[in-house]
């Protein structure tokens, strides 16, 4: 998807807005208006979306790689569990054959 011209423009313009609260100033976002956080936190704040994507993919990433490792051990589980099965079939079979 392409961005364009005017995007561009606003997001500069958005963190150009942003630099004007660097700190706790005891005022209201710069960019929304609102009472409760500032610029840096804010949700209109590209550059904090981008951030926080970048956070969220880090995230996510950590997600699936522990997944992988609860797959990965009720795999080997699986696997002994297996095992085990097989190694009761032959010693039932040793000892069919040795009766
Ligand atoms: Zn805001």
């Amino acid at each position: 998807m392409l961005i364009t011209s005017l995007e561009y423009r606003i997001a500069l313009e958005n963190i150009t807005q942003a630099m004007t609260q660097m700190q706790p100033d005891d005022r209201c976002c710069v960019l929304c208006g609102d009472n409760d956080h500032q610029a840096w936190e804010c949700r209109t704040n590209v550059l904090r979306a981008a951030l926080n994507e970048k956070i969220l993919k880090k995230k996510v990433a950590r997600y699936e790689s522990a997944l992988q490792r609860i797959r990965d051990l009720d795999y080997s589980r699986a696997a002994v569990n297996m095992s085990a099965v097989i190694a009761v079939e032959i010693a039932g079979k040793a000892l069919d054959d040795k009766n």
